[in-house]
């Protein structure tokens, strides 16, 4: 039997991410919304150097968030429509390769 662990099963809810040498602050915010109120699953904010992310969302929601705002921080000039194209060629091209993204405590 697996010893048990301490911390809760699921993704890590970091506070800092490092990308490209910058230090971008990550916020987890339960029902996070932009400036028009609509509802998001993340924001890149620039300016601010911050990464909010949603924290009532699945992993597999969640894995793809990541990298959609991980790419807006990486790459600032690209565009959301290339962002958006980028995000699932990337999660498909690993899983083709056999790469299976599972979060903490979901596999023995
Ligand atoms: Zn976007």
């Amino acid at each position: 039997m697996p010893a048990r662990s301490r911390k809760p099963a699921g993704p890590r809810r970091i506070r800092s991410l490092t990308l490209r040498r910058r230090r971008w602050r990550v916020r987890w915010v339960r029902g996070l919304a932009g400036d028009d109120g609509k509802p998001l699953l993340g924001l890149c904010e620039h300016a601010k150097s911050v990464i909010s992310l949603e924290a009532d969302q699945t992993p597999r929601v969640l894995l793809d968030t990541i990298l959609h705002e991980v790419l807006h921080a990486s790459f600032p000039l690209a565009t959301e429509r290339n962002v958006r194209i980028a995000t699932p060629e990337i999660l498909a091209a690993l899983a083709r390769v056999g790469f299976r993204l599972v979060p903490r405590g979901s596999q023995p």
